[in-house]
């Protein structure tokens, strides 16, 4: 751990996690952002990013060493994620399916057949894997979906129409949350995992969007499609919501690697504003020497380091093979959601006109981040649960509440 006068920095990166953020940002730099705009602008899937990333045997750092991969946590899921993010999120956010999707949840929550069938595939990149949580009558309501079960013989035929599946077109499988026979609200709410090229399943279509523009997210349609007891991830039973709560725990992973993208992401954005007002002449001087602008600089980093600090207390939380806690994640998802929105924001303005340019990385780095402060949990979905439980009495873990 890294020495401080004061004290000792309890969230220092190791030499070998200091290592992985090197091989991250290497691969980043030289593969991920000459690319972002081209993905962004031609709307194509990142493939050159997903086989550098393979390549450097990235995708698989959190699925077990049993089936290949690194057996990593959420702390360095959220080093690679930073990093990836501040180059291009479009490419991020698959590595975020692969480390926080369903490989983790197989891996935690499934059965031997399952991690057999799938968790190789999650180690060497062979597969992408996609989530299908929402539907078009149940997004923040998830307790309202309809995608459903029906006995058939030993196992049971899904029927289900998800929303917003982010890689859904070229996923390998899908996580499908579903409700079991007799099911009401969240009680029988269990999910399955879905081989994408079954028969009765198809791709509806993809949405056309304001970011992210490189990964699609796509509709699919899941039509009597055939689940055996072992593609059951979480078993549901009508009388309890038991298991409907271990999935939405589970999303934790997910959030702080949302979180994770967006501090990249904004780092990115204020190091280029930061880069742009060194050179820019404005007269005799350049922007970095105005006050009011360099305010702005200060106003930046205090939203993102502020986000990094809680990003980083959630996840070290998790512990090596646990899940993030619930309401340190929450805080710090909607903390770097907020602070991602802001900083990019500013660097917009920062760069004047040339900011407003498509030519200029900024505004795509704004449009990719605002579609993270509506998945994984919308920003108001996170504030709902810190409010509840802070007017409840209860304090994030540690010391930091007083
Ligand atoms: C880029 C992106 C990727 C996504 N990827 C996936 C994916 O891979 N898999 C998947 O299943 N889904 C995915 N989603 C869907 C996402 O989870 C939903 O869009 C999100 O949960 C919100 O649901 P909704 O769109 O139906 O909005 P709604 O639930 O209709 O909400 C509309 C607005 O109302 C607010 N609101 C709703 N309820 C409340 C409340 N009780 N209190 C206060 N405010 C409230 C919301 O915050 C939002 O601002 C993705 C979405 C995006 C944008």
């Amino acid at each position: 751990m890294a020495a401080h006068p004061r004290g000792t920095n309890p969230f220092a990166e190791t030499d070998d996690q200091q290592a992985l953020r090197q091989l991250a940002r290497d691969v980043a730099d030289r593969a991920l952002a000459p690319n972002a705009r081209h993905w962004d602008e031609t709307e194509t899937f990142p493939q050159a990013s997903w086989d550098a990333l393979r390549e450097a045997e990235l995708l698989g750092i959190t699925t077990d060493e049993r089936y290949g991969g690194g057996g990593l946590g959420d702390i360095e899921a959220a080093i690679v994620l930073e990093e990836l993010g501040r180059a291009d999120v479009s490419s991020a956010i698959l590595a975020q399916l692969m480390f926080n999707g369903p490989p983790r949840a197989i891996q935690h929550l499934g059965n031997d057949t399952m991690r057999d069938r799938w968790l190789p595939l999650a180690a060497t990149g062979a597969g992408l894997f996609c989530i299908g949580i929402s539907e078009s009558e149940a997004g923040s309501a998830v307790n309202h979906m309809r995608a459903r079960l029906t006995p058939d013989g030993s196992g049971f035929r899904l029927n289900a129409y998800k929303n917003y599946v982010t890689g859904g077109h070229k996923a390998a499988a899908c996580l499908v949350w579903c409700r079991f026979p007799d099911s009401i609200g969240t009680k029988g709410i269990g999910a399955v995992l879905v081989d994408l090229t079954a028969p009765g399943v198809s791709c509806a279509g993809t949405h056309v969007k304001m970011g992210l523009r490189g990964t699609s997210e796509a509709e699919l349609a899941f039509d009597d499609v055939r689940i055996e007891p072992e593609d059951v991830l979480v078993w549901g039973t009508p009388d309890s919501s038991d298991s409907f709560k271990t999935l939405i725990a589970h999303i934790n992973h997910e959030r702080c690697g949302n979180a994770a993208m967006c501090i990249g992401a904004a780092q990115g954005a204020l190091e280029y504003a930061i880069g742009y007002m060194s050179d820019r002449a404005v007269g005799n001087r350049t922007l970095a020497d105005f006050q009011g602008l360099q305010w702005k600089i200060a106003d930046m980093t205090i939203r993102l380091e502020g986000a990094r600090l809680l990003l980083q207390r959630a996840v070290h939380l998790a512990g090596p093979d646990g899940t993030p806690p619930p309401l340190e994640t929450a805080l710090a998802k909607a903390a770097a959601n907020e602070a991602a929105k802001f900083v990019c924001d500013e660097a917009i303005q920062l760069l004047g006109g040339y900011g407003f340019s498509r030519e200029y990385p900024v505004e795509r780095v704004y449009r990719d981040i605002r579609g993270l402060c509506i998945g994984a949990g919308t920003i108001e979905i996170q504030k709902n649960f810190i409010g509840t439980n802070v007017l409840g009495g209860t304090k994030p873990s540690g010391d930091a509440w007083r």
